[in-house]
């Protein structure tokens, strides 16, 4: 498998990395051969930038280039946007991060250069200032980019310093949003996050430290909210210690949900208290902590009259719905009939 990205031999091309992922298969990774890598990739962005990444000069591109900061959601291709994968279906190059699952990158074309340019997965020596780069080049030669990002793009993706290089350097761009991944938590969870009995707020937060801004949210804790925190990293009991701190009871529902709206899905419930002895689960995984994040209640039986325990029965309700709007019966109905006869 390829490591480093190729020269671009096709006239077309104008990344020449390889569709196939960089990742897998990369040699040992010492301090030595990632400098190396690093002057490597450094020395193909300043190829890429002054040949505009193919024989097509830089200053006259053909078609202008457009970037789009993508969202993929939380894993399961079936919560990719409409938008989104159409956008995905015409893009000439992808560079995408390591949450990216399989099965969304699968849906690419395979004329398509792909790159991953994640941080983890043996990656490091693609810095950020490479990655707006990459993109810059790309764009200006006339492709259409998509820069493709878990959940939503908008969210602890590092969205804003490439904004603002590809505003600087004049190229289009444009955001398209994904479900983020404590939505998808919330949903594979069923926790309803802004339950009015419970909470009037939901607190998007990260425990990793990274860039300038460091998790000082002791002081946010606030009794009416709904904490989703990211990037949990591997001491749930610091995260558990500070909203106590903050005020907030031990006896607080916590929700631990790893792979969301994946095959390798878990969830698990605890609380606040409990939360430093949680066994840690695989990555990537949130937490979201509130009131609302309480398990619901077990469905209810009634009793006949010789004590048994019995179904609840249908409600003697009606409901009175509007009209049909066509005659055709429903899908779903007719669905229903097969199964049952
Ligand atoms: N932009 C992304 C977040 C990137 S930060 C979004 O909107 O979701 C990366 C963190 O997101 C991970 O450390 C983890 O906390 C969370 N995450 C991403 N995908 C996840 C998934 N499928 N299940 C649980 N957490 C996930």
């Amino acid at each position: 498998m390829e490591c480093n990205v190729p020269g671009n031999e096709a006239s077309n091309r104008v990344v020449g990395w390889s569709r196939t992922s960089l990742v897998a298969g990369h040699p040992a990774r010492t301090p030595a051969n990632q400098a190396k890598e690093a002057a490597g990739n450094w020395k193909l962005v300043r190829k890429l930038v002054r040949t505009g990444g193919g024989n097509q000069a830089m200053n006259t591109p053909i078609r202008k280039g457009k970037v789009f900061l993508m969202g993929a959601g939380p894993g399961n291709p079936e919560l990719l946007t409409v938008q989104a994968m159409q956008i995905l279906k015409s893009a000439e190059v992808v560079l995408h991060d390591h949450l990216v699952a399989q099965e969304i990158l699968d849906l690419i074309p395979a004329w398509t250069h792909v790159r991953n340019v994640g941080k983890r997965c043996g990656q490091a020596g693609i810095s950020q200032d490479q990655i707006h780069a990459l993109l810059i080049a790309a764009a200006r030669e006339g492709k259409r980019v998509v820069r493709l990002k878990g959940g939503d793009p908008l969210l602890f993706g590092r969205v804003g310093e490439e904004m603002e290089a590809l505003a600087r350097a004049g190229v289009e761009f444009e955001v398209i949003p994904g479900v983020t991944s404590a939505m998808g938590a919330a949903a594979a969870a069923k926790i309803p996050l802004t339950d009015r009995r419970y909470a009037s707020k939901v607190v998007f937060l990260s425990h990793h430290t990274a860039g300038n801004v460091s998790p000082e949210w002791h002081d946010v804790a606030l009794k009416d909210a709904t904490y989703a925190v990211y990037m949990p990293g591997k001491n749930y009991g610091e995260i558990a210690t500070k909203l106590m701190e903050g005020g907030l009871d031990a006896s607080t529902p916590c929700v631990i949900v790893a792979n969301a709206t994946q095959a390798e899905q878990q969830i698990h419930r605890t609380t606040l208290q409990e939360l430093a002895l949680e066994e840690r689960l695989p990555a990537p995984s949130l937490l979201i902590i509130g009131e609302v994040a309480k398990p619901l209640p077990a469905a209810e039986k009634e009793k006949d009259d010789s004590g048994w325990e019995t179904p609840a029965k249908t409600s003697e309700l009606v409901l009175e719905l509007g009209e049909a709007r066509t005659e055709e019966e429903s899908p779903y109905t007719r669905t229903a009939r097969a199964g049952s006869s």
